[in-house]
Formats: structure tokens, C-alpha cells, sequence
């Protein structure tokens, strides 16, 4: 399940991730405050969105830190907010790719498809897969073109 508001964080975050916390909106569309979902110091908490991301921090002393925050957001809202990167002891365990992921695959040409997989591969941008495959200018271009989503890859998943 993934959140349909993915690409529109201040929505996501208003209608997805402050009610499931019991935030309030201290600006609106921009900034929600309330209970930390780590150590539920009440109002210790602020959710924001920023350059079009979001953004939280705990302002308990000390403050809890991101990660901590991630993981507790992924598990009240898993389709809004994605865990924290595995540590490398878990990494292997979870170095499998997902049939959902690949499927997508099947629809794309030559140099978008090779373009993807090196991305999947190597866990890098679409930019720099493409000098580490060699690949031309215009044919990072074609490719990336192919594949609207492409560009903006999935760096902060
Ligand atoms: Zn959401
Ligand atoms: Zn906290």
C-alpha cells in the first residue's frame, strides 16, 4: 500500500500523518506540532514540510533522533513513511527485489531498461548510473525520457 498522496507532502501530511499522531497545524499546509511518537513528550514534536519534503524533529532534551522517528512514523503510517535504511547486518537480509519492482521493467527499452537496472543494482541515481555504464548524454536523455519518475529516482526512499 502506498500513500496516493506521495507527491503532495503537505497533503499527506494534513490529512495522513497529523491525525494519526493528534497534531495540530500550527502553519498551515506547512508546519504541525504535537505528542512525539518515540517518547510521546506532549507538543515535543514538529512535523514540516520543506522544500517539499518532510521534515520532523522532537525537541525533547535529548531529542530523539531521525531514524528512531522514521521507524515509529513508519509503523502509524506505513504507506506515508518508509523505515529507516536497514544497518548492514540486515542489509543482506533484505538485498531481494521486489516482483513489483521489476515488473515495471518489461515495459521499458533497451536503454531505459539497462538505465533501470543499474539504478536497482548499484542503489544510485539515474545520473550516475549512466557514467558508470558509460552510457552518451543522449542516450541518458532518451532513456530518462522514457520514464517520467526516473529522474527524480527514489534517493529518500
Ligand atoms: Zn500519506
Ligand atoms: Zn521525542
Amino acid at each position: 500500500m502506498t500513500c496516493g498522496l506521495r507527491d503532495w507532502p503537505e497533503d499527506c501530511a494534513a490529512d495522513h500523518i497529523a491525525p494519526a499522531l493528534g497534531l495540530r497545524c500550527t502553519t498551515a499546509g506547512k508546519q504541525w506540532s504535537g505528542p512525539c511518537p518515540v517518547c510521546h513528550g506532549p507538543r515535543c514534536f514538529s512535523l514540516a514540510v520543506k522544500e517539499g519534503r518532510l521534515a520532523w524533529y522532537c525537541h525533547m532534551e535529548p531529542a530523539c533522533a531521525g531514524d528512531e522517528i522514521r521507524d515509529a512514523l513508519a509503523k502509524l503510517v506505513p504507506a506515508c513513511v518508509s523505515p529507516s535504511r536497514p544497518t548492514d547486518l540486515s542489509a543482506r537480509r533484505a538485498d531481494k527485489i521486489a516482483r513489483s519492482q521489476l515488473e515495471p521493467l518489461l515495459e521499458l527499452d533497451d536503454c531505459a531498461l539497462r538505465l533501470r537496472l543499474a539504478c536497482i543494482i548499484w542503489q544510485i541515481p539515474p545520473k550516475e548510473a549512466a557514467a558508470k555504464l558509460g552510457m552518451s548524454r543522449r542516450t541518458y536523455y532518451r532513456a530518462v525520457s522514457g520514464v517520467p519518475n526516473l529522474a527524480r529516482n527514489r534517493r529518500s526512499a
